[in-house]
């Protein structure tokens, strides 16, 4: 491990943040993962890094894969590495049924790890992050040393230490997962992905500008503890890139294929560094990507590209902060937003009805997060009497909303609810309801300590020009 001190760390790219550490208000923060190489043709390091690991070439290396693009991995990853003379065996993962997507489920990735032959001692993931994250997991049960090629900017995970896996309809965190021995992002292979899912890349990333926000939310007014400023502060520049070359991402341009590499990466160790912490670069916008998913298998649609859903959350997020930003805390009344409250019954009834599969976790969920009517009014009075001083902490942590639709504009990332498949009233559902899908304090709990919602929802999505 090198290390560096916070100015130089935010001056590295991802290749030079790999394998360093850093310390922040007293705190030893690293990046495990010891390579991570991004640009063109750097496939060609991936036999030098598995022998590294080790000690001698593989003799059983395998490549997981998604079944669904096999000639993709094929060509531009199997072929090439067979070519540089590593033997690989083929181990790919299909989905149940050839209509849907291959998950990234515990159910999924125990079979794999099930199927996978004794002899393997290399496992080459070569995917997105459905692939990823299952070479991460069965990696992790075997106990065998891995590496990452991403096919695709299509989102964060690849560069986190942990896993997002769906164990029943819920999304979770899988933690303390072998680390890989290298992610590769090969900017060759990179361009050549569907655009639909390099926008979703671009789309996930942005994550950051309302999830931090929230981050630091619940810090403030709920005293949740750990917020540092590292996360955000390392996406400033490969963020602000990425909108630079936006535009170009579609014709499938060098610069903009590494910007947008780089800060799916830069994005996912924002997790990494925090030992795998989510709240760094999910939030609210990621919440309303997950509650379409389980809409989705509710009422058995495919789920839609993650990433492209979460940049549509994320406007949507933006919106809801700036309207509430704008709201005179004089006119605000705890006393009339206690009598205003829905009853546990009100919600128990609405939650076993509309959720009967999920009704009891929502509850508990909620049960959790929610401050008792005896002490709410003097929880609503705290906040107001805090503020002015509470959106100034905030500020540094999101930026304009015009200014990331206009990033999203420009590179063609979708940035309405037709565009990722929903509807007013799904939208409204994810809004409303979003705050029953995780234990994290979101500004969707504090618009509804508020009083914005339930009345004011169809405005967030107005003022988000989603509709
Ligand atoms: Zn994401």
């Amino acid at each position: 491990m090198k290390q560096v001190s916070v100015e130089q760390f935010l001056k590295l790219d991802a290749a030079g943040m790999a394998g360093t550490q850093v310390m922040v208000d007293g705190q030893q923060l690293t990046i495990p993962i010891p390579i991570i190489h991004v640009g063109a043709g750097v496939l060609r390091h991936v036999p030098g890094i598995a022998e590294a690991a080790l000690g001698h070439a593989p003799e059983h290396a395998v490549i997981i894969f998604d079944e669904a693009i096999r000639r993709f991995v094929t060509e531009n990853v199997w072929q090439p590495l067979g070519a540089a003379g590593m033997e690989l065996a083929e181990f790919p993962l299909a989905a149940d049924d050839p209509a849907h997507h291959l998950v990234a489920s515990d159910a999924v990735g125990d079979a794999g790890a099930q199927a996978l032959p004794a002899e393997v001692d290399f496992i080459i993931g070569a995917g997105s992050g459905v692939i990823g994250d299952l070479t991460k997991w069965i990696a992790n049960k075997r106990g065998i040393p891995f590496v990452i090629v991403g096919t695709a900017a299509s989102m964060n995970g690849h560069a986190s230490i942990t896993a997002a896996m769906s164990f029943g309809d819920i999304k979770e965190t899988a933690y303390d997962l072998k680390i890989a021995e290298a992610v590769i992002y090969d900017t060759e292979i990179l361009a050549k992905a569907p655009l639909v899912m390099n926008l979703s890349g671009f789309s996930d990333m942005l994550a950051r500008n309302t999830c931090n926000a929230d981050w630091k939310l619940s810090s403030l007014v709920r005293g949740v503890e750990g917020f540092v400023s590292l996360p955000y502060d390392m996406m400033t520049r490969t963020q602000d890139l990425s909108f630079k070359h936006a535009a170009q991402i579609a014709e499938g341009d060098p610069a903009a294929v590494a910007a947008l590499g780089e800060a799916c990466l830069i994005s996912g160790m924002t997790m990494t560094i925090l030992g795998g912490q989510t709240s760094p670069s999910s939030g609210v916008e990621h919440i309303i990507s997950h509650f379409w998913d389980l809409l989705g298998d509710i009422h058995g649609k495919d789920h839609f590209w993650h990433g492209t859903q979460v940049g549509v959350g994320v406007l949507m997020g933006l919106a809801l902060y700036e309207m509430i930003e704008e709201l005179d805390p004089h006119t605000i009344d705890p006393a009339k937003l206690l009598d205003n409250r829905r009853s546990w019954n009100e919600i128990e009834t609405y939650l076993k009805t509309t959720y009967p599969g999920q009704w009891e976790y929502f509850l508990k969920t909620a049960r959790d997060k929610t401050i008792p009517d005896a002490d709410y009014p003097a929880y609503v009075q705290g906040i107001l009497d805090n503020w002015y001083p509470m959106w100034t902490a905030l500020k540094p942590y999101r930026i304009p909303f015009k200014l990331v639709q206009h990033g999203m504009k420009a590179a063609g990332a979708a940035t309405s609810l037709a565009e990722v498949h929903q509807t007013r009233e799904t939208a409204l559902q994810a809004l409303l309801d979003g705050n029953f899908y995780r234990p994290r304090y979101t500004i969707l709990d504090l618009a509804w300590e508020l009083g914005i919602f339930p009345d004011r929802a169809e405005e967030v999505l107005e003022r988000a020009e989603v509709l």
